[in-house]
């Protein structure tokens, strides 16, 4: 099965939350953006528009000026009043680029043409149906959208010019012309916009292209014709030309009778922004993805050098629940981690001190070694109540409870213990087993309590009595103790007997209501130096023979019932 790990579980939810967050925030930057270079073409528009005017507002006023000035050289006006078209076409063909215009058209006072600075050859004609030759006929300087002979579409600029007697002797028109390749690849070079020049509704110079072919000649929408044309109003707004979308603004050129004859057309062709745009939209993505690949891979290792002690730590808990205390959590580092690491380990080592010391505890006592015990004050808190528990719990299934001197269990044990090693070292062990006197009586007189006294006070005398650190004193059961001495030969053991028959003879019971009782004991030696085979029964049994022996020879007595060693 599918095991979910810690790792799994953050990568996953977090790497969701990534890929939501690239592609919500990708959505919203493309609509932004969308809406922002919407807005930015609009702000385009308006300053192509305005830059738009501002070049017709200046075409008008270099004309203005162009022509003017020439109306006031004197050169001019004596080449016209000699009518010399040479020296004419001379003296204008380099004011051209001093006024920025386009063409200068000279004509007399009849309005015939005397030169024409962009076509030489072609003069005689009769241009006083123009406007601008019209009024300066009449004196009056004027500027207008023009259609001319040879310039369909221009500004031009009439001035009047008088000889030095004040007479009218000719016209100075000069011009800009909107009609040519070069007028609209300038205004596309200076507003970074497609421009096309209508005359009437036909196309006559356009900076769009088809097929590599500029699309002159070609007509106008009759829908826009009719807003910009027939109502002489300007248009802007999205449209198709040839399958691109323009965001368009077409401005009518009204001329001197007020008629719309041409149009300017300024088109902002939406396809670069939108490639703009596409391309700024799948920058992000595959950066945002990128960014997110990054991420992810950074988030696995994050995430792996944290699960890897987590791990651990698991595999750790996981050995401490099946039992195995011997473990190595090896987790370095002061973080979080890193202390529940080292506190596991200080746990592992606690409980496995605690099993140690209870297990040697339980060993030593099996050998008789009631002495050992286990230390609780390695141990603290809860550990500490536990230790105190299994040490009384010990202590209870080895010790006598009334006397508190160890019981006939612990005796068994150190017996054999002791039997043991006499063996190995041919050594003498002693034992005596002590009845007390007629304690049926005693019982009967003062009462059981008081027989729990007398027996805890003989307990008492028994242990005090015997010196040896490895002499073992034990209630045997009943009114019965035994005592064992390792390495203590028979006159030894008669001594030490004798000794406790004596101090148990001395001994004053207290007693409530009277100032004390007494007792006395009967006691029954061996002594042995065993080997391999030897049965122990029979060593107890002989120490039990004496002892019946004692009794039977009238009570308060040590009787030796095995061999003098
Ligand atoms: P003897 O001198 O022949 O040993 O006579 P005895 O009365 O001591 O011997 P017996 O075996 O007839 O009686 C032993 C008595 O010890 C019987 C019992 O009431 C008493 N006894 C045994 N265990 C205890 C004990 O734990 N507390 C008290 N108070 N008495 C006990
Ligand atoms: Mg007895
Ligand atoms: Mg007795």
């Amino acid at each position: 099965m599918f095991k979910k790990s810690f790792k799994i579980k953050i990568i996953i939810p977090i790497s969701i939350i990534l890929i939501t967050l690239v592609v919500v925030l990708n959505i919203f930057l493309s609509l932004r953006f969308t809406a922002f270079s919407d807005s930015l073409v609009q702000e385009k528009l308006v300053a192509n528009i305005n830059s738009l005017r501002l070049f017709l507002d200046d075409s008008k006023a270099n004309s203005l000026a162009a022509a003017i000035s020439m109306t006031y050289n004197s050169d001019i006006v004596k080449a016209i009043k000699e009518q010399n078209r040479n020296e004419l076409l001379r003296l204008l063909s380099h004011t051209q680029n001093t006024y920025r215009i386009d063409f200068f058209t000279i004509c007399d006072n009849e309005g015939i043409v005397l030169a024409r600075i962009h076509e030489p050859d072609n003069f005689g004609d009769s241009i006083s149906y123009q406007q601008n030759i019209k009024d300066a006929l009449n004196g009056k300087i004027s500027s207008y959208f023009e259609a001319g002979t040879v310039v369909k579409v221009s500004i031009r600029t009439g001035a009047p010019v008088y000889d030095t007697d004040g007479i009218l002797i000719g016209v100075v028109s000069a011009g800009i012309r909107f009609d040519t390749e070069d007028t609209v690849e300038g205004l596309k070079r200076l507003l970074n916009s497609e421009i096309t020049v209508f005359f009437g509704n036909t196309r006559i110079a356009s900076t769009i292209t088809m097929n590599g072919q500029s699309i002159v000649g070609t007509t106008l929408d009759p829908h826009i014709a009719e807003i910009v044309i027939d109502n002489k109003q300007e248009y802007s707004g999205r449209i198709d030309i040839l399958g691109e979308k323009y965001d368009t603004f077409y401005k009518p050129l009204l001329n001197a009778n007020d008629e719309a004859f041409a149009v300017i057309f300024l088109g902002i062709p939406e396809m670069k922004l939108i490639t703009a745009s596409t391309k700024s939209i799948r920058d992000g993505i595959i950066l945002g993805l990128s960014g997110l690949a990054v991420s992810i891979v950074l988030l696995y290792y994050i995430i792996s050098s944290i699960s890897k002690p987590i791990t651990k730590l698991s595999d750790s808990m996981n050995n401490i629940a099946n039992g195995n205390l011997n473990i190595d959590v090896q987790i370095n580092g002061e973080d979080e981690v890193g202390l529940l690491g080292k506190s596991l380990q200080k746990m592992a080592v606690i409980l496995q001190k605690l099993l140690e010391g209870i297990n040697t505890m339980i060993a030593e006592q099996k050998k008789g070694n009631t002495d050992y015990c286990l230390d609780t004050g390695d141990f603290s808190g809860d550990y500490k109540i536990l230790a105190n528990s299994v040490l009384e719990l010990t202590a209870f299934g080895m010790i006598d409870q009334l006397t508190g001197i160890p019981n006939r269990r612990s005796f068994d044990n150190r017996l054999d213990l002791e039997w043991n090693r006499a063996i190995r070292e041919k050594d003498a062990i002693s034992i005596m087993i002590i009845d007390v006197d007629k304690f049926k009586n005693y019982n009967d007189t003062f009462g059981h309590q008081q027989g729990d006294v007398a027996l805890k006070t003989t307990a008492k005398t028994i242990k005090q009595t015997i010196k040896r650190a490895m002499d073992f004193a034990a209630r045997w059961g009943g009114e019965e103790f035994i005592v064992l001495l390792p390495s203590t030969d028979s006159a030894g053991a008669v001594c030490v007997a004798e000794k406790i028959r004596m101090e148990i003879e001395n001994m004053i019971i207290p007693c409530t209501d009277l100032k004390g009782t007494r007792l006395t004991v009967s006691i029954g030696v061996n002594t042995l130096i065993p080997v391999t085979d030897s049965p122990i029964d029979r060593f107890l049994s002989v120490a039990d023979t004496a002892l019946y022996k004692a009794k039977e020879t009238g009570r308060n007595r040590a009787v030796f019932g095995g061999e003098i060693l």
